[in-house]
């Protein structure tokens, strides 16, 4: 049995100085620009349209450069996974299952150059790179295991006289599309799950964040993935929609908006040929709700941590604070108070809490989203860009935004903006109606001293990850599956024991004995 308390991988402690200090320098001394990012396909590399693939955190700064796929390289990857998965679907489990456990090893002895090209690429902090290089790490351990069992034959009750066998094999060619906010973990966890499943893959990393994905698809040929059962396809999202709609598709796993799932769907109902499943998880309008018995200190610390780790660049984070009427201006003072103390800058740089935000086009987004926030709802606090020596990067500070009503958010917004809305005891269901009018449902926090009131919110909210009296984003690989439901996912959840058995096909083989 996988035992995350012992199976999971460890991290660093960073308030350990020499710690701290080595990985700095190990971070630091990867030399750029990084290898190019080019497709791959049936193990080859192949050329496209070239471009320099720029720093999030200084537009002058060149990471390395992508080529990015045409659409007759997409269909050629298609068609080399197809051949590919004939042998890898016959690959017995245990031998997909070790492979698994090889890349696992292989991205913890490249941590540091896994974590330079996060941070350069993606704009995320050492912090979070290091927990994203954990979490890819755990998702090959966890798949490994769940494979290993639940993959086995089994033979299903019956009369004597009859054997009756329940197997799974893979489903054919699984297209992966991924997001730039954890562009190695979740690129690597849907992969892997699809591999391990029995499945030949195509996969299409985020547009923003191709190198961290060619690396990681290097280290995953080099862990014994064949050439064929593997294909990597950078490009942007006109490229995605190509793969999705090839015939050959047998599934799609993707993470990203819940227009672009909408969008998978349809190209998906509108094909003719086989019913393809989608594994989608999306967005949020992730709230916490906070009662008069809340730990004042620990709500502080846990609003900021949810709602600006990352640069709120979590689809887990706190978008909506919910403050009973009595305790809220002493919480918003508090919240305020501790965003103030936060540290934006260069995410290479270990005393960083905020990196950029990962292009011109979500910075302009966010400063569109204030601006009208400035008009109709009331700003609490706008956190200011620190002048200096910081790079020419797309910065977008902390802000906390009062709305009139928890209905005014009606969008997702992408980054570090919190917003707050106040609510009586005598409205508690409205407020909850409220909430769940989004339609979405990812995660919840609740904060509050009183059993009975966390009954009754969780109840009432169908989210698929609520956090009880602490911060709410960084679900553990088997301890805290993470997906949600409605406008946010189809499930299953990642990390959890339900995800691998989406990804194959099961059979039933009976014989009169
Ligand atoms: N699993 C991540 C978390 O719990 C969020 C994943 C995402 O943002 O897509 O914070």
């Amino acid at each position: 049995l996988y035992r995350p308390d012992r199976a999971n991988s460890r991290g660093l402690e960073f308030g350990h100085r020499e710690t701290l200090r080595d990985l700095t320098r190990g971070v630091r001394a990867i030399a750029f620009p990084a290898p190019e990012a080019r497709p791959l396909v049936d193990g080859k590399a192949v050329d496209g349209t070239a471009r320099d693939v720029k720093s999030p955190a200084d537009g002058k700064a060149v990471v390395g450069n992508v080529h990015e796929a045409s659409a007759e390289t997409a269909d050629r990857a298609i068609e080399a996974a197809a051949k590919g998965f004939e042998s890898w679907s016959r690959t017995p489990v245990e031998d997909r299952a070790r492979v698994l456990d090889r890349i696992a090893d292989l991205y913890e002895a490249r941590q540091d150059t896994l974590l330079a090209v996060i941070a350069a690429e993606g704009g995320r902090t050492l912090v979070d790179g290091l927990a994203e290089v954990r979490e890819a790490v755990d998702f090959c351990r966890y798949y490994a295991a769940q494979a290993r069992t639940l993959f086995l034959d089994k033979t299903m009750p019956g009369p004597t006289g009859e054997e009756n066998r329940y197997r799974h094999r893979g489903r054919g060619v699984f297209v992966c599309i991924s997001p730039w906010n954890f562009p190695l973990a979740i690129f690597t966890g849907q992969i892997v799950a699809a591999l391990v499943s029995g499945n030949a893959v195509v996969a299409k990393p985020a547009e923003q964040t191709p190198l961290v994905a060619a690396l990681a698809v290097g280290l995953m040929h080099e862990a014994g993935v064949p050439g064929a059962a593997l294909q990597l396809v950078p490009g942007d999202g006109a490229v995605g929609a190509r793969l999705v709609a090839h015939p050959r598709v047998a599934g799609v796993a993707f993470t990203g908006s819940t227009e672009t799932a909408w969008r998978i769907n349809r190209t998906l109902a509108a094909k003719d040929g086989p019913i393809v499943p989608l594994i989608a998880e999306t967005g949020g309008i992730n709230a916490m709700i906070v009662d008069a018995t809340a730990l004042p200190e620990q709500v502080a610390d846990d609003v900021v941590m949810s709602a600006f780790r990352s640069a709120g660049q979590r689809c887990s984070a706190l978008r909506l604070l919910l403050l009973q009427e009595d305790v809220a201006d002493r919480m918003i003072e508090m919240i305020v108070g501790a965003a103030k103390e936060l540290r934006l800058g260069d995410p290479a740089d270990p005393a960083v809490d905020i990196g950029p935000v990962i292009d011109a086009e979500a910075r302009d987004r966010l400063r569109a989203h204030v601006a009208r926030m400035e008009k109709e709802q009331r700003v609490r606090f706008a956190g200011t860009v620190p002048g200096g020596d910081l790079g020419d990067g797309t910065w977008f500070a902390p802000h906390v935004v009062e709305l009139k009503s928890p209905r005014d958010l009606t969008e997702e917004i992408f980054g570090p903006v919190l917003h707050v809305a106040r609510w009586k005891a005598k409205d508690l269901g409205r407020t909850l109606d409220d909430v769940a009018a989004s339609g979405y449902g990812l995660t919840l926090g609740v904060h509050s001293r009183i059993d009975a009131f966390h009954r009754q919110v969780v109840d009432r909210l169908p989210v698929g990850n609520v956090y009880v009296n602490r911060n709410m984003i960084g679900a553990v690989v088997g301890t805290q599956p993470f997906g949600g439901s409605g406008l946010s996912g189809t499930g299953p959840k990642a990390g959890g024991p339900d995800y691998l058995a989406r990804f194959a096909q099961e059979q039933v083989v009976s014989i009169n004995t």
